[in-house]
């Protein structure tokens, strides 16, 4: 059966809503996904979405899948509560059944995204499969496919098919980069297209998209309004969203037309990440009026969308100083209803760039810390040029760390292993102490390097190592545990 017949028939399927899936699943064979998760009530099967499936009282096997990765006394229904209250989403996709199950927010860990994709400068397919194989050895949790050059769909199914990661993705890219192909005007996009192009890339594999929703002419009139923006417009798919709605004046059909949207999400069970068209991309800019009308629009869409029963995320800044950031998590959960939050970084200086991995490391840990659910990472190449494979590693390496930083300070009770590291680090301990860190080939990389006349040191103190010295001092003294009352 052809793609185009298969899709026809799921679309009539989902139409009437309830049908004996096998009936189709017969003819359309592993493409047609839905046999895969539709949940089993009366005799006859229905597609839910886990939103949907947790409200109902059932604990999926991707809800335990997310309990047993989590570790720390997280049960399946745990997790089942949490998806039903809208506060943990759950990145799942049915048509790729290899792939990672990933939960994110609330009381789970903070998770990291790499993103990667073509330019319309640099459009070398193969350098984005590997891109993305190594961020998933680097140990991201998700990945973003945000190609704007070359031919947008191989590289999207080449990712796809490279990688276990839940793939996520700005479909508005993919639709004004066409548009500007074919009429040589981005404006003069069809929204319709862009509708079908959502269902096109969701069937593709995609399990969380970044829709810009929330721009409507409110919020481009509190921007027009306020009378300055420092560092202007900074998202792509936001500034093609505002400009076609300039030019064809015209509301957001994203927005108008949110329903269709979520019953898109629905459909395949995938995240709806309501992106920040509007964002600072300057500090000075940060929570200025035209981005806080958006936060507000897209914490009520979150609402709307979960009533819906579709998986909610809602996505942050962008550029913010350090003092703002727990203000900016704190407005989005109260304004939201918890939804998950997804923010890019933020940067909590603009001049960091050639070092902006660590500018955004920074921020990082301070969103992390103060209730950030999936944070998206800053290469060393941002503000610069694309990221290659040497940047990808060094972002995600240190978005980890900063996500590590934010969860120690998170979650107090979850801190063993930096007891452990510290131990082993006090005792000289090599052996135990290298495979506990993050990075261990780094770390003995750099001792190897530079090896000491006696390997219970370093060539940093040598024999002046303070560590083995205390240690014969107060041995008897300081390897006990702390009491607690
Ligand atoms: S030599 Fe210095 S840096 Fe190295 S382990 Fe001992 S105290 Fe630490």
């Amino acid at each position: 059966m052809s793609q185009k017949t298969c899709r026809k028939k799921i679309k009539e399927f989902l139409s009437v809503e309830v049908r004996i899936a096998s009936e189709i699943n017969s003819d359309c064979g592993t493409d047609f996904f839905y046999a895969q998760t539709v949940h089993k009530k009366k005799g006859i099967e229905i597609m839910k979405t886990q939103i949907e499936l947790a409200r109902e009282g059932l604990i999926t096997e991707a809800m335990t899948k997310v309990a047993t990765a989590e570790g720390f006394g997280l049960t399946p229904e745990t997790i089942r509560q949490r998806v039903a209250e809208g506060h943990i989403v759950i990145a799942v996709h049915p048509n790729r059944p290899e792939q990672k199950v990933v939960g994110i927010g609330k009381g789970l860990r903070t998770k990291v995204n790499a993103s990667i994709g073509t330019s319309s400068d640099i459009s070398d397919i193969e350098l984005e499969v590997r891109k993305a194989q190594v961020a998933e050895a680097e140990q991201a949790d998700t990945l973003m496919e945000l190609s704007t050059g070359g031919d947008l769909n191989l590289v999207r199914q080449r990712v796809l098919a490279a990688c276990n990661l839940p793939v996520g993705n700005v479909p508005l890219y993919q639709a004004f980069s066409e548009a500007s192909r074919k009429y040589h005007n981005p404006n003069k996009l069809d929204s319709e297209y862009l509708f079908d192009l959502i269902e096109r890339q969701l069937a593709d594999g995609i399990s969380f998209m970044a829709i810009h929703c929330g721009i409507n002419r409110f919020s481009i009139e509190r921007l027009r309004k306020q009378g300055y923006r420092y560092g202007g417009l900074v998202s792509k798919g936001g500034t093609f969203m505002v400009s076609w709605m300039e030019y064809n004046n015209r509301e957001n059909p994203l927005y108008e037309q949110f329903d269709r949207v979520c019953t898109l999400m629905k459909k395949y069970d995938a995240v709806l990440s309501l992106g920040n068209g509007i964002r600072a991309g300057a500090i000075h800019d940060s929570h200025d009026r035209a981005q806080m009308a958006e936060m507000v629009i897209n914490c009520e869409l979150a609402e709307i969308g979960r009533d819906m029963g579709c998986q909610m995320m809602v996505e942050g800044p962008g550029h913010v100083p350090l003092d703002e950031i727990e203000g900016n998590i704190m407005l989005e959960k109260r304004m939201s209803g918890g939804a998950p939050y997804y923010v890019l970084g933020p940067l909590p200086a603009d001049s960091g760039a050639g070092y902006d991995h660590i500018t955004a490391a920074i921020g990082a840990a301070s969103s992390a810390r103060f209730g950030a659910d999936l944070i998206c990472y800053i290469t060393p190449a941002e503000h610069l040029a694309l990221p290659n494979e040497d940047d990808v590693r060094e972002g995600v390496r240190a978005t980890r760390l900063a996500a590590r930083i934010g969860d120690i300070a998170k979650y107090p009770e979850r801190r063993e292993l930096e007891k452990k590291v510290a131990l082993s680090r006090r005792d000289t301990n090599w052996k135990e102490h290298f495979p506990l860190l993050m990075f261990p080939e780094k770390a003995l990389e750099v001792r190897n390097s530079r090896t000491p006349e006696n390997n219970s040191t370093c060539t940093m103190c040598g024999d002046f190592c303070a560590m083995e010295r205390g240690l014969s001092l107060f041995a008897k003294d300081i390897t006990g545990d702390k009491k607690t009352s």
